[in-house]
Formats: structure tokens, sequence, C-alpha cells
């Protein structure tokens, strides 16, 4: 069974969580502390932290700088407001996801397991190969055509996995020289790329849609 620490001090929400968690098959840990959550996820790792940031003891986001020093544990943020996701983002902290208040209980079960099957180890033989020197893509044996913008995209997306980078992030590091380069013209972009890759067999979708955010890499 999977452990998860639900690191809430607002204990309404903190139980609803923990009950549907607790439906979902896993093992939910309830701290109302950043510092002792910290210090009980060094003392035994869980499988996963649901973190609040506005936290006493510890912020959430000192619980994850201190967390990220000693490791990769999967972390999803949990954010009062949609519009602080981009600071958040900003902070390269590395939280596997976020999720805005008020949020539907079912909703964070389902990004909670989905982290969780993220994080678990990569199958081998995924089936897309980037060659970055050559800048071509290999999918399921066949190769795609792809300009040099969509394969910039990709290799920026693919190399971390399951990160989620927003539009400004992304202009930044594909279009680093056009300074004018729009968010529409990056969602172009985005969308090419996803028909090239779903022209392929295969029912998995590796550009995930992070709504009002930007996009991440899913592996399968
Ligand atoms: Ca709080």
């Amino acid at each position: 069974m999977k452990r998860v620490f639900v690191v809430e001090d607002e204990q309404d929400i903190a139980s609803v969580l923990v009950d549907y968690l607790r439906a979902g098959g896993m093992a939910p840990q309830h701290f109302a502390d950043g510092e002792q959550a910290l210090q009980a996820a060094l003392a035994d790792p869980p499988d996963l932290l649901l973190l609040d940031v506005m936290l006493p003891g510890r912020s959430g986001l000192e619980v994850l700088r201190a967390l990220r020093l000693r490791g990769s544990l999967p972390v999803i943020l949990l954010t009062a407001r949609v519009e602080e996701v981009d600071r958040l983002l900003g902070l390269e902290l590395g939280a596997d996801d976020y999720i805005c208040k008020p949020f539907s209980p079912r909703e964070v079960v389902a990004r909670v397991k989905a982290v969780l099957r993220r994080a678990a180890p990569a199958a081998p033989g995924m089936g897309l190969q980037l060659d970055e020197a050559q800048g071509a893509v290999t999918l399921a044996g066949q190769k795609l055509a792809l300009t040099r913008k969509e394969f910039q995209l990709l290799a920026v997306l693919a190399r971390r996995p399951g990160r989620i980078f927003s539009r400004p992030q992304l202009l930044e590091l594909v279009y680093p020289d056009a300074r004018d380069t729009s968010e529409r013209v990056l969602d172009s972009h985005v969308k090419n790329l996803r028909r090239k890759l779903a022209a392929v067999p295969g029912e998995h979708e590796w550009i995930r849609s992070v709504y009002g955010v930007g996009f991440s890499f899913e592996a399968p």
C-alpha cells in the first residue's frame, strides 16, 4: 500500500483528503505542521507528499526545499490560488504537480495516482528515442518528421519527464533568441508535435496540458 503524507493545517480539508486517499487504496498519514512532516519524511520516507504551501512551523516551500536536498521524493503542492502556480514554477523547486484550492478530492486522488505511476521505475524500451545530435526522433521504430523547433520543444520537455513547464519557461528555453515569439506560436507547435506523436499507433499521450499553466512530458 502506498504511503501518502497529507501535510495540511486546515483540518476539514485534511480529513476529506485522508478519507478519499484511504478509499483509493492508499495509506494516508496526516500532519498539520511542516516541521513535523519534514522530520517524519526524512526519518521514514513515504511514497508521496501532498504538501500545502501555507503551513505553520515550516512553509510547504521550505519543506520541499529541504526534501530536495536529500532526494527526489514525489511531492504535489497544494496552493490557494491558480495565479500562484506560475510563481511556484519560477522557484524551480521541482514539485511533481500542483493542485489549486478549491479542488475536488476525487481529482486529487487521480493526480496522486498519476504521480505515483510516473515515479515508478520507467519500463525499458518506452518506444520514443531522441537523437539530439541528429535532431531525429523515432517512435515505435518510425521516424517522425519534426521541424527544428518541434524537436527542441520535445527535447526540453523529455529531458525532465513529469516536470511541468510554464509557457514563459518554454518560450525562454525553446526560443531564447526570439524575444517576440508568442505563447500562441508555442501552443501551435505543441499542437503539431502532439499530432505527429499521435500519428504513430499507441494510446499514450506524451504531452500533457496542465490547465492554465503549461505542459509536461509523460513517460508511459
Ligand atoms: Ca494552509
